[in-house]
Order: C-alpha cells, then structure tokens, then sequence
C-alpha cells in the first residue's frame, strides 16, 4: 500500500492512485496535507533540498510493500543537477515528486509518468535506456513527453522476477 501526501492546496490524489494502479498495479490511500519545511528552502540555489522535504513525509511502518509518497510544488535539486522532477529512497519506502517543472497542457500525463517513474524506483528497478519506457531518465520536458506511462518488457521482468 502507498500512502500519498501532498503539499497543502494539491489535488491531485486520484491522479496518482489511478496511475499507480494502472501501470504498477500498486494501491495507494490518501494520507492527506503537509507543509514545505521551512528549513528545506536553500537561499544559494533559490530552490528546495527534497531530502528535508522527505523527512517530513511518515516513514511507512509496515511490510516492504508500504510505501510514502508526496507531491510537491516546489522546486527541487539535488546536488550536480540543475534541478529534478523527482526522487525515491528505496531504503526508506518514500519517493516524491515535484509538479513544478512539469507545468502545461500536459501536466496531467506528465504527473503520471514521473509518478510511475519514481514508484518503479521504490520497487527496485533502475533507469532504462529505451526512451520510451517511463523508466528512462527524463532530464528535460521533451524526455518525459516522449516516453510512455507504463514500463516496458524488461523492467517488468524485473519487478516480477
Ligand atoms: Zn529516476
Ligand atoms: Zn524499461
């Protein structure tokens, strides 16, 4: 079961569970509103550090199939990248990802695909190298407009095996 939080003012619960189910076939309930930590703003970047924005998200106290996952609105890094659309810890269960960059017509779908991106993440599956599969590292819109919602042939041999 994944457990979805979102930053205060977000509505975007049913997208999520409806894109979990669909391409990972993973449940997910509605763990409600949170806050952006003050203290994950860094003023040098004018953006936020997503690992104090995942502190504030419950860690998952149940099986390994429970998982944490938030959806921000707020710019996120991480360190030699310019920004990110997302990230997971597969050690702690929690995975998030920002809609701040994937605003447009398409925001919809591209929600879905990083969501689905960063799930398959929490359940051990690692980049692809086909640009069509939602697992193939989206370091730009046109990447992640490009790709599919689901996984392909090979890393889903790869959750199943
Ligand atoms: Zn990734
Ligand atoms: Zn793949």
């Amino acid at each position: 079961m994944t457990t979805v939080y979102q930053q205060k003012g977000l509505n975007y619960f049913n997208l999520v569970a409806e894109s979990l189910k669909t391409f990972l076939d993973t449940d997910a309930r509605d763990g409600g509103y949170f806050d952006i930590p003050a203290e994950s703003y860094n003023p040098l970047r004018k953006q936020y550090n997503p690992v104090q924005i995942a502190k504030t998200i419950t860690a998952p106290t149940g099986t390994h199939s429970d998982f944490g996952f938030g959806i921000i609105d707020v710019d996120i890094y991480a360190r030699g990248l310019n920004f990110i659309f997302g990230l997971a810890h597969p050690l702690r269960r929690i995975a998030i990802v920002s809609l701040y960059r994937l605003s447009g017509t398409k925001i919809r779908e591209r929600i879905a695909k990083e969501v689905v991106h960063e799930m398959g993440h929490l359940l051990g599956l690692s980049h692809c190298r086909k640009s069509s599969c939602v697992m193939y590292f989206s370091n730009t819109l046109e990447d992640t407009d490009k790709k599919e919602k689901s996984i392909c042939g090979t890393c889903r041999s790869r959750i199943e095996a």
